[in-house]
């Protein structure tokens, strides 16, 4: 009761003082600051990654988005806001491999490794990941994203591999031996073969064997937005394998209307849907996959696509949340990069002020990664802790200790 009033009285105080944006802003922070919601345990935990974004992208889109005196994008009203390096075993400059594997096992590895310290190739310690932990727990968990469901990210959460190149043994791990219950994003990629990234040694299948082992194993497929959906819509606990692609999803500034794959925000409703369900609460990571490509790509129209998007899928979340008041409580969010990719910057205008709608002057240092430390926005139990200057192998730690 206590906590409905306080909510009661943010909501008037937001309502009444609406006279200069500032001081909106100041009114939503209170509500959002509210610290009893930084207490107790964390039921469920929602990790989601702009993979790839740097502080300047955040400006660029809320630049575009809002105007530069404009309103926050979703993201930003996340009251919590921390830092991390990002440095991996092996490298200043880390890679999406092992900048994830330190989240999701709490330890340094070397830049393409899935969870698993290996020697030669072969894996020799795999640390237990927080998807696993959420797992034995009894809890529900989940995968989205917007590259092949098998890429790095997603990978280092949900297998243990030698190397990021191994897609197909990924996507196996998934399916049998992890059990993952949801998972949204393109498709299984390969095993690949090459002098760096050896897979020889996992079982020679390819995607299409793993789905129908998932299929074997009582997972529900489908391939469209309409099929997606379709099995949302009848409100029973599944398990949900969506592939809406061979490879990645069709980037945003790239999607025409008759497209058939579901955005970010949408598997994200999906996956919410399916993954609520569970008495025990759940564990699941969202990822706005292709920030990266396009910075890698230095093209600024496809990163504010995706930097939109992805903002829209933490939109959903947030208003998940505050569904019901009891997912405040219970629900850790977080949001954070792996890394910055390209050094993107905004170079402009200088001189003019831009309006809403405006793309500014934007310009990279390169067309890799770049080592800069990444912000970790966040809420809920345990976020108290992320407020700080951190390593991003804490991130783990943090999560574990908050996790009931
Ligand atoms: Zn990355």
């Amino acid at each position: 009761m206590k906590k409905m009033y306080a909510h009661a009285v943010c909501l008037a105080l937001t309502v009444t003082i609406v006279s200069s944006a500032g001081q909106v802003f100041a009114a939503d922070r209170d509500h959002e600051r509210d610290s009893s919601y930084m207490q107790g345990k964390a039921r469920n935990i929602i990790v989601m990654v702009p993979d790839g974004m740097g502080l300047a992208d955040v400006t660029a889109a809320r630049i575009a988005k809002n105007g530069p005196d404009g309103d926050r994008l979703n993201f930003e009203r996340l009251p919590v806001i921390g830092y991390q390096r990002t440095h991996s075993a092996n490298s200043t400059v880390t890679d999406s491999a092992a900048a994830a594997s330190a989240w999701a096992a709490g330890q340094k590895f070397n830049n393409g490794e899935i969870s698993c310290h290996a020697v030669e190739n072969v894996c020799v310690e795999n640390p237990t990941t927080i998807l696993e932990i959420a797992k034995s727990m009894g809890k529900a968990t989940g995968l989205v994203v917007t590259s092949t469901i098998t890429h790095a990210t997603p990978a280092a959460f949900g297998a243990h591999v030698n190397s990021r190149q191994c897609e197909t043994e990924i996507g196996r791990q998934y399916i049998e031996e992890i059990g993952v219950d949801v998972l949204l994003g393109g498709g299984i990629g390969a095993n690949k073969r090459d002098a760096k990234y050896n897979c020889d040694q996992y079982p020679g299948q390819d995607g299409n064997a793993v789905i129908a082992q998932a299929l074997g194993l009582g997972y529900e497929y489908v391939t469209t937005a309409d099929e997606l959906h379709q099995k949302i819509s009848d409100d029973d606990r599944i398990k949900l394998l969506g592939l809406f692609n061979d490879g990645g999803l069709t980037p945003e500034y790239l999607r025409s209307v008759e497209i058939s794959q579901p955005r970010l925000p949408e598997m994200t409703a999906a996956a919410l849907d399916i993954l609520e369900e569970d008495k025990d609460g759940f564990f699941m990571m969202v990822e706005g996959s292709q920030i990266d490509w396009a910075n890698h790509d230095n093209n600024y129209e496809y990163q504010l696509g995706e930097m939109l998007a992805f903002d829209q899928a933490v939109k959903t979340v947030q208003d998940w949340i505050m569904a019901a008041p009891q997912r405040r409580q219970d629900t850790l969010l977080i949001v954070v990069a792996d890394h910055d990719t390209g050094g993107f910057a905004v170079n402009g205008p200088y001189g003019t002020l831009s309006d809403a709608g405006d793309m500014v002057e934007a310009g990279w240092t390169t067309g890799g990664h770049t080592a800069g430390d990444t912000i970790i926005w966040s809420q809920g139990p345990g976020s108290r802790e992320l407020g700080e200057s951190l390593d991003n192998t804490d991130l783990f730690h943090i999560m574990k200790k908050a996790m009931k």
